[in-house]
């Protein structure tokens, strides 16, 4: 990457532009909701199960200036949702002032593992146990959403509700690949523990994006 595209994405005003698109939420509190997502490439969070592994390598996406990601997404929806990858990888800020003098709604999807940056009107967290949240974000989550691969990650789950602010919303969300396996035990610790609600992921049911 030459030396100034670099220095911007550096400072946000450039990010590694992965895929936008126009779609249905399919998870967690919004699900349901038509929303355009922001797909930033960059994450070294490594989770083996992951959906996206072709948003790792952020070198492979194109640093895109925020004002086209903005036009564009101007064109679609007022609500915003910036997924990743790790979209806390960047400085969020250039992007969501951009986003908020359009006067839209800005949803993201993070692991946490990276300083907060951006103004949100909903944080939705989803912990990995390989590269934990900051301190500072569970003050601020909206939404807990942690993903049920196997058994022991109820016990992970309940030890980051333990850590959330009071008015978080608690989800449990089995991991796709494992969803026959899981979504029985996944019903049965939600019926026993009903502070948690379960999510599942709607769109690929829906088979849409
Ligand atoms: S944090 Fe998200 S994008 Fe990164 S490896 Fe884990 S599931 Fe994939």
């Amino acid at each position: 990457m030459k030396k100034d595209i670099k220095a911007l994405v550096d400072k946000g005003e450039m990010l590694p532009l992965m895929e936008e698109f126009y779609t249905i939420q399919g998870e967690g509190f919004h699900k349901g909701t038509a929303a355009y997502f922001i797909r930033v490439g960059g994450c070294d969070v490594g989770c083996h199960w992951c959906d996206v592994k072709e948003s790792w390598n952020a070198e492979l996406h194109p640093p895109t200036d925020i004002d086209t990601i903005v036009n564009n997404a101007a064109k679609y929806s007022k609500t915003i949702v910036v997924t990743g990858g790790e979209p806390l990888t960047w400085n969020m800020d250039p992007l969501t002032n951009a986003l908020k003098s359009k006067g839209m709604q800005l949803h993201i999807e993070t692991s946490g593992a990276y300083k907060l940056s951006g103004t949100w009107d909903w944080i939705c967290l989803s912990p990995k146990k390989i590269k934990l949240p900051t301190e500072e974000v569970y003050e601020f989550a909206h939404e807990l959403k942690v993903i049920i691969f196997n058994k022991d990650d109820f016990k992970f789950a309940e030890e980051q509700a333990a850590k959330v602010n009071k008015d978080c919303i608690l989800y449990l969300q089995p991991e796709w690949s494992k969803r026959e396996k899981m979504i029985p035990l996944l019903v049965d610790y939600v019926m026993e523990n009903p502070k948690w609600k379960v999510s599942l992921q709607t769109h690929k049911y829906l088979n849409i994006p």
